[in-house]
C-alpha cells in the first residue's frame, strides 16, 4: 500500500489521547459534508469515544436516511471538547454559528480539500487534489485500522458520489473509484444511496427548476448562463433553501455555457452566489476569492454585501474578465 502522509500520523496521535469530540462542518451542509461527519462520528463512537456532531443547519432531506439517530444536532453553548475536528470546511466562516461554540478544546483538527482552505486549526490536513473529504475520512480510517462499517460506508460512498457528480467531474482519479469499490464491498448500499440521493427529488424542487428554465440569461455569446433564485421563487413552488442545491448543474450542463451562476439574495443587501465552470481554464475559484468567498476550480462560492443589481453587474463582468483572459 502507498506510504501515508505523516499528517494523519499526527491526526491519530492526537485522536487518540483525547477521550470526548465535537465533528463539525460547513453551514448549508451537502452530501460530502454530512456524509464526512457523521462517518467520522460514527467510527469515533466505535472506537469507545464521545462524540458529537454539530452542523449550524439541519441534514437536507435527501440525506436523512444516513442520519436515523439523529446524531446530527445544532450547536449547543457552553461545551468543552479535547477535540474539535471540522471537515469539509474552507474558513472559519463557514463554520456559521458553530464556530462560536467551539472555543473550548485542547486541539483543533480541519480536514479538507478546498483550495481555498485558510488553513485555521492547529492540525490541517488539506489536500486539494482529492475530489472529497469522505476520501480523506476513508483514508483516515483504513490508516487507523478501524472498521468501516456498513453505515459508515454509506455516509463515505455518499460524500465521495455527490461531490463527483456521481464520478464525472475531472476530480475524479481512479483512487475515488477504488475508494468507492471498496466502500461498497464494506456493505455501502448504492442501490438504497442512489434511490435517495439522486432518485427522490420532491415535486418542490422539480418546480422549482421548471422556473429556472423559463427565466434563466445568457450572456457573452452564451457562454455565461445566470439565474435569481427569489422569495417568490420558493414561495410560488413550496421549495426551500435545501431544494435549490444542484439546480446550477442544469444550467451548466448546456452546450456552449462555460460558467454558470446562481444569485440569491439571503439577507436584505447579502447576496450569495454560486459558481461552477466547465473549463478547466477558467478557475471559478479565483473569482469567489476576489469576493471573499472561495471554493474549487470547477466550483466556488462567496457571500456579496451589495444591492443585488450591482452584484450581478460586478459578478458578471469578472466572469467576462476571465472567459477573455483564456486563449
Ligand atoms: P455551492 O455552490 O454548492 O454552494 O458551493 C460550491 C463550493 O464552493 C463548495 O465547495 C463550497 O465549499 C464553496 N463555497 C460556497 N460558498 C462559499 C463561501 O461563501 N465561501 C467559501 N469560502 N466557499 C464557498
Ligand atoms: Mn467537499
Amino acid at each position: 500500500m502507498k506510504p501515508h502522509p505523516k499528517i494523519i500520523d499526527r491526526i491519530l496521535a492526537t485522536i487518540d489521547a483525547c477521550q470526548t469530540f465535537c465533528v463539525a462542518s460547513h453551514m448549508r451542509p451537502d452530501g460530502d459534508g454530512i456524509g464526512s461527519q457523521l462517518g467520522l462520528t460514527l467510527a469515533l463512537k466505535n472506537q469507545g469515544k464521545k462524540a458529537v456532531c454539530w452542523n449550524m443547519d439541519g441534514v437536507p432531506h435527501k440525506l436523512a436516511f444516513l442520519d436515523p439517530d439523529k446524531i446530527v444536532q445544532p450547536p449547543k453553548s457552553d461545551c468543552q471538547f479535547d477535540c474539535v475536528i471540522v471537515l469539509d470546511v474552507a474558513s472559519l466562516e463557514r463554520l456559521g454559528t458553530t464556530g462560536q461554540h467551539i472555543d473550548h478544546r485542547q486541539h483543533f483538527i480541519n480536514i479538507d480539500h478546498h483550495a481555498s482552505n485558510t488553513r485555521f486549526a492547529d492540525i490541517n490536513w488539506v489536500s486539494a487534489r482529492t475530489a472529497s473529504t469522505g476520501e480523506l475520512v476513508f483514508r483516515l480510517l483504513k490508516t487507523a485500522n478501524w472498521p468501516i462499517t456498513p453505515a459508515i460506508a454509506d455516509c463515505l460512498f455518499t460524500a465521495v458520489s455527490t461531490d463527483t457528480g456521481s464520478f464525472q467531474y475531472p476530480s475524479t482519479r481512479p483512487s475515488t473509484y477504488s475508494i468507492a469499490g471498496e466502500l461498497v464491498k464494506r456493505g455501502a448500499n448504492l442501490a438504497n444511496i442512489c434511490q435517495e440521493v439522486y432518485q427522490s427529488y420532491p415535486l418542490s424542487r422539480v418546480r422549482l427548476l421548471q422556473r429556472i428554465l423559463n427565466h434563466f440569461k445568457l450572456t457573452a455569446n452564451n457562454r455565461i448562463a445566470y439565474f435569481w433564485l427569489r422569495p417568490a421563487d420558493y414561495a410560488r413552488t413550496g421549495a426551500d433553501a435545501n431544494d435549490s442545491e444542484g439546480l446550477i448543474d442544469h444550467i451548466r450542463a448546456i452546450e456552449p455555457v462555460v460558467v454558470a451562476c446562481l444569485f440569491e439574495e439571503t439577507q436584505p443587501n447579502e447576496i450569495r452566489i454560486s459558481l461552477r465552470s466547465k473549463s478547466d481554464r477558467v478557475d471559478v475559484n479565483a473569482i469567489a476569492t476576489r469576493f471573499n468567498g472561495g471554493g474549487h476550480r470547477a466550483a466556488a462560492g462567496a457571500r456579496i454585501t451589495g444591492t443585488p443589481l450591482s452584484v450581478q453587474r460586478r459578478v458578471i463582468a469578472a466572469i467576462k474578465t476571465a472567459l477573455n483572459s483564456t486563449p
